[in-house]
C-alpha cells in the first residue's frame, strides 16, 4: 500500500498498531511510518511481525513488529513493559486487531462468545489502560479504535461481534470524556465493507446485496480507514474526540 502524502503530519509521534500484518491494520500503520511517526506494529506470530519489520524497512519507515495476542493481558503488560524500556510508549494507540467468528446466536459456543469478547473489547481496556498514564504525563495521546457498522446496525450470525463492536463504543465515550482535559482524544472509526481477509469468504450472493446497499457502489479499500485514521490521529482531528466515525461508503447512515 502505498498512500501519497505530501505531510509529515505525524512527526515525534509514536504509533502502536495492533493487528498491522495484514488488512486495515497493516493499512494504517504503513500510512502513519509514511507521515514521520514511529510505527510498533503487532501480530500474533513471529512470522508475522517479521513480515512487519521488513515492510517497514523497505518503505522506509522507523519502527519493528512484535508478536502480542491481545486477548491476553498478561503479554499486552509485559509487551508495554518493554516498549517503556525502549523508550517507545506510544503518543498514537490504533486498537485494531479483531476477529470475526460468525456464528448464528443459537449455536454461538461460549468459548467463541468469550474469545470475540477478549479480542474485540477487553484487549482496548487492557491496552488503553496500560498507555494512558504515560500520555497522561505528557499531556498528549490519541486513541483510535476500530469499530464496525455492525456496531450500530446489528447483523445475523454476528452477536457476539456486534455486542463487542457496541460496547467499544460505550468505553470510547467515557474514556473520552475522562481524559479530555489533559489533551488526549478517544474515538472509533466505524468500517462498512472493506476487502480484507475478513470478508474474502462471503458469498457473492450476499455480496451482491450488500453492494445494492453502498450508495457510493464500490466496497472499501483498507486505505480508506486509514486515511480516516490519519485525519484523527494528526492535528486535523485535534478537536474530535468521543465521536465515531462511519467510513462505509454510505451503507449505513446516522
Ligand atoms: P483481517 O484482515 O482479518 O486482519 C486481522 C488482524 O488482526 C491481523 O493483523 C491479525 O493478526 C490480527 N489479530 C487477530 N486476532 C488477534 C489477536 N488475538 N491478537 C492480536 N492480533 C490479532 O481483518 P481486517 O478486515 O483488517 O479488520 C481489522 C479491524 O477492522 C477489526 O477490528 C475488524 O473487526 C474491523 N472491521 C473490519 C471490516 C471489514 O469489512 N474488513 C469491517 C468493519 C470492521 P495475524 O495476522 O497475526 O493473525
Amino acid at each position: 500500500m502505498n498512500i501519497k502524502t505530501n505531510n509529515n503530519d505525524l512527526k515525534d509521534e509514536i504509533s502502536l498498531v495492533t493487528g498491522a500484518s495484514r488488512g486495515i491494520g497493516a493499512s494504517i500503520a504503513d500510512l502513519f511510518g509514511q507521515q514521520g511517526s514511529i510505527v510498533i506494529g503487532t501480530a500474533t506470530s513471529q512470522e508475522g511481525a517479521d513480515k512487519i519489520t521488513k515492510r517497514f524497512l523497505d518503505m522506509e519507515i522507523e519502527g519493528h513488529g512484535i508478536v502480542l495476542d491481545v486477548s491476553e493481558s498478561s503479554q499486552i503488560s509485559q509487551s508495554l513493559k518493554k516498549l517503556k524500556e525502549d523508550n517507545l510508549m506510544p503518543s498514537i494507540l490504533v486498537n485494531n486487531a479483531g476477529i470475526s467468528l460468525e456464528s448464528l446466536f443459537m449455536r454461538i459456543k461460549d468459548e467463541d462468545w468469550h474469545r470475540v469478547m477478549e479480542t474485540n473489547l477487553s484487549s482496548i481496556f487492557y491496552l488503553s489502560k496500560g498507555v494512558i498514564s504515560s500520555m497522561l504525563k505528557k499531556r498528549h495521546g490519541k486513541i483510535i479504535n476500530i469499530g464496525s457498522v455492525i456496531g450500530n446496525t446489528g447483523a445475523i450470525g454476528n452477536a457476539h461481534y456486534s455486542a463487542a463492536k457496541s460496547g467499544l463504543i460505550g468505553l470510547t465515550k467515557s474514556l473520552a470524556k475522562e481524559v479530555g482535559s489533559r489533551g488526549i482524544t478517544v474515538n472509533v472509526i466505524a468500517p462498512g465493507y472493506i476487502s480484507t481477509d475478513m470478508t474474502k469468504d462471503i458469498s457473492d450472493e450476499l455480496n451482491k446485496t450488500m453492494m445494492n446497499n453502498i450508495p457510493l457502489k464500490r466496497f472499501g479499500k483498507p486505505e480508506d480507514i486509514a486515511k480516516a485514521a490519519l485525519y484523527l490521529a494528526s492535528s486535523a482531528g485535534s478537536y474530535i474526540t468521543g465521536q465515531t466515525l462511519h467510513v462505509n461508503g454510505g451503507m449505513h447512515m446516522e
